[in-house]
């Protein structure tokens, strides 16, 4: 299993390890060529700061193939600014960045003070788990083919449409690997029989 993390900026390398922990194979998407000399089972994309990754993803000129990547059904975990890449609306920028899932996304939704938190909290299909949030976003609304997965406060900050799963929260800054196990086997679940 081959995952490609994209490395332009943020806590790449945590999702890294997590994921060779699993067994999987790990590629850095830093570039064109990255995501042109590879075949992938799927793809993250990290935390850090959304408009900064958005920004570096249009001048590396690998927006438009990450977002065909997703649009053609690649198996895609983002996690924090990862949400909001992802993410169809963000409050104050509705036309979003790789806007493929069909969420609405509130940015740094939890204020100064909450800036970073972190609780133990049930996901669907995953258990209870420990969830880190610095500077999070939370989803305010969702389309009619996303599964809700987790909420902290009535707050929504895990969700799936598709092959498409996201975090508000970093579960990559934790020792529990159930998330990421849950992405993996999310993969191998959706692959076609051949
Ligand atoms: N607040 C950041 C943003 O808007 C996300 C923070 C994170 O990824 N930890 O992109």
């Amino acid at each position: 299993m081959k995952i490609g993390i994209l490395a332009v900026q943020g806590a790449f390398i945590e999702h890294e390890r997590c994921l060779e922990q699993l067994g999987a194979e790990v590629v850095e998407i830093r570039q064109q060529k990255d995501l042109a000399n590879h075949s992938f089972d799927g793809l993250v994309l990290p935390g850090g700061e959304s408009t900064v990754m958005g920004k570096l993803i249009c001048d590396l000129k690998i927006f438009a193939p990450l977002q065909e990547m997703i649009a053609g059904g690649m198996p895609v975990f983002g996690t924090c600014a990862g949400l909001l890449l992802l993410a169809k609306q963000i409050d104050g920028n509705p036309s979003g960045h790789l806007a493929c899932m069909e969420i609405t996304a509130v940015r740094n939704a939890y204020g100064r003070q909450l800036g970073s938190f972190s609780v133990q909290q049930e996901m669907s299909h995953v258990g209870e788990i420990p969830m880190v949030f610095i500077r999070a976003p939370y989803i305010a609304a969702v389309g009619e083919n996303v599964e809700v997965l987790a909420e902290v406060e009535g707050k929504i900050v895990a969700a799936r449409e598709g092959r498409m799963l996201a975090t508000a929260f970093h579960p990559e800054l934790t020792d529990d690997l159930s998330v990421h196990q849950y992405f993996l086997t999310m993969i191998n679940q959706d692959k076609p029989v051949s």
